[in-house]
């Protein structure tokens, strides 16, 4: 087949990164492990049909990022990520999850956002996202394009991940996705508490999503109603 010619529809899309990009992923700072990043890569190109945007909560260092990059790529479409790259509550020094290497030695605070952007060029991904650098809520008050997919993988409290909900879910399109990170459904299982696994629940809750996939703490959702 003359793949140049088809349509959108009709061009045949990846369901998996090539082993470069999967290297590149493998290789980043972060927090997602491979199965759970192949399940979001394909939930990333098939939301990217849609012809819209791809939007992740929680940057870091550009690990998932990556994922959703190359997927964009693939679609078509741009991805977007949003992070104020000063870190978690739990990533910051003292805490389980601090890495001495992502902080700024001048001001003393963590900041992500080199690391970043060399995560996304060594991969060569960079073309293909737009950073969003700044508080995901100041962000969403003045977002109003439509979404083909948002990622939530940002703050663990109820505080950060319910204004993600909140902010990002009513501009998924129709038939777009909702894909949350760590969701824990048993307390034994977490350890970074269970709000995305409450905010998962609120968003079946709502009526306007259906579950389609669960890969270890990552559940993707579709928008199938109004309502969110
Ligand atoms: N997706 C990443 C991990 C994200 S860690 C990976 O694959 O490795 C969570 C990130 O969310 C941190 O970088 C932190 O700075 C960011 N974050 C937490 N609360 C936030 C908020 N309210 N607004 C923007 N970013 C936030
Ligand atoms: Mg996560």
């Amino acid at each position: 087949m003359d793949t140049r010619t088809t349509s959108q529809e009709a061009r045949p899309l990846p369901t998996a990164p090539e082993p470069g990009i999967l290297a590149a992923f493998e290789a980043a700072k972060g927090f997602m492990p491979v199965d759970e990043g192949l399940a979001l890569y394909a939930a990333a190109v098939e939301a990217g049909r849609l012809g819209l945007p791809l939007l992740e909560i929680g940057s870091y260092c550009g690990r998932s990022t990556i994922l959703l990059a190359d997927a964009a790529r693939a679609a078509g479409v741009t991805a977007l990520t949003v992070d104020h790259h000063r870190g978690s509550e739990e990533q910051q020094p003292g805490w389980d999850y601090h890495d001495p290497e992502t902080v700024d030695p001048e001001l003393g605070l963590m900041d992500t956002l080199p690391t970043f952007r060399r995560t996304l060029h060594r991969a060569g991904l960079e073309d293909h996202v737009v950073a969003l650098v700044g508080r995901s809520p100041r962000v969403a008050a003045l977002w109003t394009a439509p979404l083909a997919l948002a990622f939530i993988d940002g703050g663990h409290t109820d505080e950060h991940a319910t204004a993600d909900y909140e902010g990002w879910a009513p501009h998924i399109a129709d038939g777009g996705l909702l894909v949350i990170h760590d969701v824990f459904p048993d307390p034994a299982d977490e350890f970074t508490g269970q709000a995305p696994y409450r905010v998962y629940l609120r968003a079946l809750a709502s009526g306007a999503f259906t579950e389609i996939s669960v890969t270890g703490s990552l559940r993707v959702l579709r928008r199938t109603g109004a309502g969110v």
